[in-house]
């Protein structure tokens, strides 16, 4: 579980959404296996997908945030929706001290808001670090001046801590609001901190109310049906060699790991082979 707070300053030039979510890091390495190096970097996806997704406004929508590392972490894929329930995943999930490496990555955002053609965005990589790309990302796509930071701690090989925020001035933007949220983003985000002080942190010496908070989880939307969608779109010879009579067909989820066991048959009259 994680907690998502919202606030807005008392002139309605600046909003902040902030995030406190140990918890949902710590889902990730479970159904993963991270190690503490990229725990931390799909840690900080998933939270600023999890803040990114709760921006939107409708049920159906849904945010898929991608990193290419460019290094041997590969890639990095972190999903939303519009509650900020993420699921994610890593392609080497026991990548040692590999940092983003700028020049050669990507950072890309596809925004699915029911439109007929979902918004996608590219973004070199900047830096190292996710929040900077984040960053890069609104300013250079969507032109919205954008700060957050995010700050995991972890021992053990667990994260003990996991916050951070995204703060955004809003039109018409003043000169005055972006020099104060570049104030308070110098100061790094302390361990311990909780997401209301978070939001509350991001909007110092703007009067800030909060707005609203709620509980958000790590969630995976697969389901039988789904797998049996993405079977039958398959290329018919990849079907027919995926399919041996007598034996079942076992589908894993690379998000969450459950497993969709579907005997022989069954899945041939499901997707229609016969
Ligand atoms: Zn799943």
């Amino acid at each position: 579980m994680a907690k998502i707070v919202r606030a807005l300053s008392e002139d309605g030039g600046a909003f902040a959404a902030a995030i406190d979510a140990a918890d949902m890091v710590n889902e990730l390495i479970r159904i993963h296996g991270l190690n503490v190096s990229a725990a931390a970097h799909l840690g900080k996806l998933a939270l600023a997908c999890s803040l990114m997704g709760s921006l939107m406004k409708n049920s159906g929508d849904k945010l898929t945030l991608s990193v290419n590392s460019g290094g041997t972490l590969g890639s990095l894929l972190a999903e939303s929706d519009y509650m900020g329930n993420v699921r994610a995943k890593a392609d080497n999930p026991h990548a040692f001290e590999e940092p983003l490496v700028t020049g050669s990555g990507t950072f890309h955002s596809i925004k699915d808001i029911g439109l007929k053609v979902p918004h996608s965005a590219q973004v070199p990589l900047q830096s190292p670090d996710i929040a900077d790309n984040v960053m890069a990302y609104y300013i250079l796509s969507e032109q919205i001046p954008t700060f957050c930071a995010f700050q995991l701690s972890f021992e053990g090989g667990k994260a003990v801590y996991a916050g951070g925020y995204i703060v955004q001035a809003l039109p018409p933007v003043s000169k005055e609001v972006i020099k104060q949220i570049e104030v308070n983003a110098a100061v790094p985000v302390a361990l311990g901190t909780n997401a209301e002080q978070l939001a509350l942190a991001a909007l110092a010496g703007m009067n800030a109310n909060l707005l609203d908070s709620w509980d958000c989880f790590v969630h995976c939307s697969c389901s039988a049906e789904h797998t049996i969608d993405m079977l039958a779109a398959l290329p018919k010879p990849d079907l027919e060699a995926l399919f041996v009579d007598g034996e079942n067909i076992e589908v894993c989820c690379d998000f969450c790991g459950k497993r969709y066991v579907f005997n022989s048959e069954q899945a041939k009259k499901l997707i229609s082979l016969e």
